[in-house]
């Protein structure tokens, strides 16, 4: 806030970066509400000889957002694990990450930072039938690798890492980058895991798909189950809940600040107005008072006896209107005659 009551650019920037930032936070937070409420509206349905009924009688055979449940079987191919013996799968994700530690020059220390080299996937069609064999029923899942979240499990992990040379070590310092080594992660959607799909459930000829949902919904395919799931989506709402509040109230706070310094200034502004006015009046009066010609007395006359210099600073309020001699003739305990302001200190004025 500068001397003119408006706010400084610093307080205009920070109230504006943080409007938006709220109302940012608070878009995220509508669109992840949205999902969650989505998600919880979806239809159960369950995997059994019922399913393709249900799909034959719902318009247009398709129900747009369902919830299932089942084990995932391959169709005709599997895919084997690189690294463990009969391991098998339907999604097989490979992934080279390169782990480097890269100096800071502001805090003076090595962070660690890691960078996805290179990621291969591999899918082969699978089905979701359900837990118990003796039902035949199934589901073709469509697309997996479209789903928002697709859990896969680490089936190998390795760390290999770099060998430093003294002239490695050296061009290290030199660059600000210190390599530590590849990490190499296998993950598999391996036969016989439980897989909660959310999605499109559709009745094609004999065959029913799941697959991505029309409409800006989210397509899940998950190892946990759906409550698990719901309540994962739901405790990541609360953390964009609490960001927009927090944010929202830092907001509202600077605002608040900011009129309230605005609305202190002006009353400030309106009280040094009236005393100035007030203080005119009385310099008429004492004018009156002392038979003197108002013309006649200068501006810069003491405001008691109208015929001296004015020539003493009262601090803290910082008014001129008295001479010096006035100012001893002034009753106990002295207070300034323009704003009643009592009077810390007196500093001589000298005109020259
Ligand atoms: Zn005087
Ligand atoms: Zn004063």
């Amino acid at each position: 806030m500068d001397a003119s009551g408006k706010p400084s650019t610093g307080q205009i920037l920070l109230l504006a970066t943080s409007s938006a930032l709220t109302a940012v936070f608070y878009s995220m937070y509508r669109r992840k509400a949205g999902h969650v409420a989505r998600l919880k509206e979806a239809k159960k349905i369950s995997l059994d000889q019922d399913l393709k009924n249900i799909l034959a009688d719902a318009p247009g055979k398709c129900i747009p957002y369902a919830v299932i449940e089942g084990v995932v079987r391959s169709v005709k191919e599997t895919l084997n694990s690189q690294f463990v013996d009969n391991c098998k799968g339907v999604i097989e994700r490979l992934t080279l990450k390169e782990k480097k530690m890269v100096w800071n020059r502001t805090t003076h220390l090595w962070n660690d930072c890691e960078k996805v080299i290179h990621q291969r996937t591999n899918t082969v069609p699978f089905d979701l039938a359900p837990h118990d064999d003796n039902i035949s029923a199934t589901v073709r899942v469509v697309r997996p690798l479209d789903a928002a979240e697709l859990d896969l499990e680490t089936t190998y992990e390795n760390f290999h890492p770099s060998t430093n040379s003294l002239g490695n070590v050296i061009s290290h310092f030199i660059s600000g980058e210190r390599l530590r080594g590849v990490q190499e992660t296998e993950e598999m959607l391996r036969l016989g895991a439980s897989l909660t799909g959310v999605g499109e459930l559709v009745l094609d000829n004999s065959l029913v798909r799941l697959q991505p949902p029309k409409q800006g919904l989210r397509y899940f395919l998950s190892r946990v189950d759906y409550n698990t799931l719901l309540a994962r989506q739901e405790s990541s709402l609360h953390v964009w809940r609490a960001l927009t509040l927090l944010l929202g109230l830092a907001t509202c706070a600077t605002l608040l600040y900011a009129l309230w310094r605005h609305w202190a200034w002006r009353r400030r502004q309106r009280k040094e107005r009236d005393e100035l006015k007030e203080f005119a009046e009385r310099l008429r009066r004492r004018a009156r008072e002392l038979s003197l010609d108002e013309a006649a007395v200068p501006a810069s006359a003491c405001a008691i006896c109208l015929t001296r210099e004015r020539a003493c600073v009262f601090l803290e309020c910082g008014h001129v209107c008295t001479c010096e001699r006035c100012y001893h003739t002034l009753p106990q305990p002295k207070k300034c005659p323009i704003c009643r302001a009592s009077i810390d200190r007196v500093v001589p004025l000298y005109n020259s």
